[in-house]
């Protein structure tokens, strides 16, 4: 459907074709409508959907047509869960209202407040933030919530792993009752379901895919693979598939920095992206990657939460995440907006069960390869995945609850 026919003004079609955009991808279609129209929604959508200008596009529309107030307090409020989304949900902002009088900005941790707090004093319309930061400039005086017309959680599944439940319950007794609440999430467990049910007023349900589904266009392989030889299976990989920008999974920190040394070592330009790297090298190597400088980034999953890498053609999850939505988070960053994309797993002996807590979830089998040279020292179990009998919970709840707690 062309953006024509969802009502928006002609400042945000004029940002739209500026963008390059011709079509609405379905979550616009659906959500745009239904967010001018000043319902509360949930939506099921994966990054990669176009989710970010299914709800910025409308609330532009909303703020830019009501009248200012003098001191510009914040209208609307994305909350997001890491620092690189909510950079990238900006730049959204700022693209799409290019043609309107609104002044967005974002806030998030692990960078200086002062220039935050500066910024803040000269009013802002639309506000992105992650919980941590908002909450501390809120104690500091720094902003006002009471005048939010609209909230947005974005990635709520996310912001509940990284355990900002009780952060969102504080931001919420900071505002006002009557507001519109928009919902995103990439899966929907009891926990999101929960609180959904305690935000939402008679929401619209949106989804753009089938509920933790992976999207059709991924190609997903797993290979079996000794541990030890993962490495040089990878740089086999992107050499002889002469792959240009591959993101790979690690599960550890500490893994992610040893992989891209590996793979420089082996003439491959990479870089490392985690929550132990400062806020600078990690949007360095963001950047090198997109401009096609570093072929590789090697990230863990809280790192790579909501990256914005258009149309990237190979993801390899290096190790499995034992929490198995992760792998639907991990898979999203491949085959977007409409290409296709290959996701490889390469699968060690003492990660079987994880396949089956994925296959669980999918509700589908995934085929399982070897590669020549690189053959296994095991096999994998392949009957049919099947709840498990003692607790009646699936496998990717046991795991979830298994590593409750854990860093990544
Ligand atoms: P998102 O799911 O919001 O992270 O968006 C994923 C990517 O798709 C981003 O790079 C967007 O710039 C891009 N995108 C969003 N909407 C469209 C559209 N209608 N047509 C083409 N690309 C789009």
């Amino acid at each position: 459907m062309s953006f024509n026919s969802l009502g928006l003004s002609d400042a945000l079609l004029k940002a739209i074709e500026k963008k390059g955009y011709t079509k609405a991808s379905p979550i616009q279609e659906k959500a745009i409508p239904v967010v001018l129209d000043r319902k509360d929604v949930l939506a099921s959508a994966q990054t990669g959907t176009g989710k970010t200008a299914g709800f910025t596009l409308p609330i532009l529309q909303i703020l830019s047509k009501e009248p200012k107030y003098r001191k510009r307090p914040v209208r609307a409020l994305i909350l997001t869960p890491t620092r690189e989304l909510a950079a990238q949900i900006l730049d959204n902002v700022n693209a799409y209202s290019e043609f309107l009088d609104l002044r967005s900005m974002v806030v998030f941790g692990g960078v200086n407040a002062n220039p935050q707090i500066r910024a803040l004093r000269n009013g802002v319309d639309i506000l992105v933030a992650t919980p941590g930061r908002l909450l501390d400039l809120h104690q500091q005086n720094a902003l006002s919530l009471s005048r939010i017309e609209i909230l947005v959680l974005d990635e709520a599944d996310r912001m509940l792993d990284m355990g900002f439940q009780r952060d969102i319950n504080r931001i919420l007794a900071l505002l006002p009752d009557k507001r519109q609440n928009l919902l995103f999430s990439a899966t929907f467990s009891k926990e999101i379901k929960k609180l959904a049910s305690g935000i939402l007023r008679n929401p619209v349900s949106i989804e753009a895919a089938p509920e933790n589904t992976t999207a059709e266009k991924i190609d997903q392989k797993m290979y079996r693979v000794d541990k030890s030889k993962k490495t040089a299976l990878v740089v086999k990989l992107i050499s002889e598939g002469d792959w240009k920008q591959v993101l790979i999974f690690t599960r550890t920190k500490h893994g992610a920095n040893r992989l891209s040394e590996k793979l420089v070592k082996n003439g491959i330009t990479a870089a490392a992206i985690h929550g132990n790297k400062s806020q600078g090298a990690r949007t360095k190597a963001l950047a090198g990657f997109k401009q096609n400088k570093i072929r590789v980034l090697v990230a863990t999953d809280i790192a790579a939460r909501g990256l914005d890498i258009p149309l990237l053609p190979h993801v390899i999850n290096y190790e499995l995440p034992n929490i198995s939505e992760d792998y639907v988070h991990r898979i999203g960053r491949t085959g977007r907006a409409g290409a296709s994309g290959e996701a490889i797993s390469l699968v060690g002996q003492d990660e079987v069960s994880y396949v089956q807590g994925i296959e669980k979830l999918l509700g589908l089998k995934l085929p399982k390869e070897t590669i020549e040279g690189y053959e296994p020292t095991f096999t994998i179990d392949t009957k049919p995945v099947l709840k498990n009998k003692q607790s009646g919970k699936s496998t990717s709840r046991r795991n979830k609850n298994y590593n409750r707690g854990r860093k990544r």
